[in-house]
């Protein structure tokens, strides 16, 4: 752990929270874990893989916020900027932003733009999707510094005529949305609006589809 971490005091509840300086990829593994109410997991890892010590784990899992802007103690719904405490109730907030912008948000973009019809392919015809995993299992290479090196991001989608199957998903990102990505703006622009053919590519019989962002 950087030497150089401070403590905020939290009025609230008086705790004197550990205000970490995580990398990309440790925030997005403790924040991924913390969305996903795995909250002993984030606490575990924080301790045995960042070096931080059980109860500077545990304030911090007591001070972040779930939702951008809303306060993990009242219905404060307005914070603004990281580390802050609310107006309202005094408690002290992260209010961290996740490092990407592979979110909830944009994958239902995706999952409503993936017209099958569209290919004229007797093989998927009536085939839809019905979700894409947000939270990808191997969370932190959705890092900005993995994904400008790779050029993809690797999750499952489900897809079928009863959008049911569980796929490999492989979104390949081209020039706009490596640009977005690493500025962590939304990518929803970079899903091409015609020519499937050309970003879909789909194989029912390995239960594999790529896609290909602007
Ligand atoms: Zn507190
Ligand atoms: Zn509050």
């Amino acid at each position: 752990m950087n030497p150089n971490t401070k403590h905020r005091k939290c009025i609230r509840c008086e705790y004197n929270v550990l205000v970490p300086e995580f990398t990309d990829e440790q925030m997005l593994e403790i924040l991924g874990l913390f969305y996903q109410d795995l909250k002993l997991f984030a606490v575990k890892k924080m301790k045995d893989e960042f070096g931080i010590d059980h109860a500077d784990a545990k304030g911090i899992m007591d001070h972040l916020n779930k939702e951008y802007g809303k306060c993990n103690r009242c219905n404060f719904d307005y914070l603004e900027g990281e580390c802050v405490e609310c107006p309202k109730c005094k408690a002290f907030n992260f209010n961290f932003k996740m490092p990407t912008p592979f979110n909830q948000e944009f994958c239902t973009h995706l999952e409503w733009a993936l017209d099958f019809d569209e290919l004229h392919d007797e093989s998927v015809k009536g085939f839809w999707c019905d979700g894409i995993n947000h939270f990808p299992d191997d969370f932190k290479s959705l890092s900005r510094s993995n994904v400008a090196k790779t050029r993809l991001i690797k999750t499952k989608a489900w897809i079928g005529k009863d959008g049911q199957g569980v796929y490999d998903m492989t979104i390949h990102l081209g020039d706009k949305s490596i640009a977005s990505y690493n500025a962590i703006q939304s990518l929803i622009e970079c899903i091409p609006a015609d020519n499937f053919k050309e970003w879909i590519a789909i194989d029912p019989q390995c239960s594999t589809i790529e896609i290909q962002l602007l």
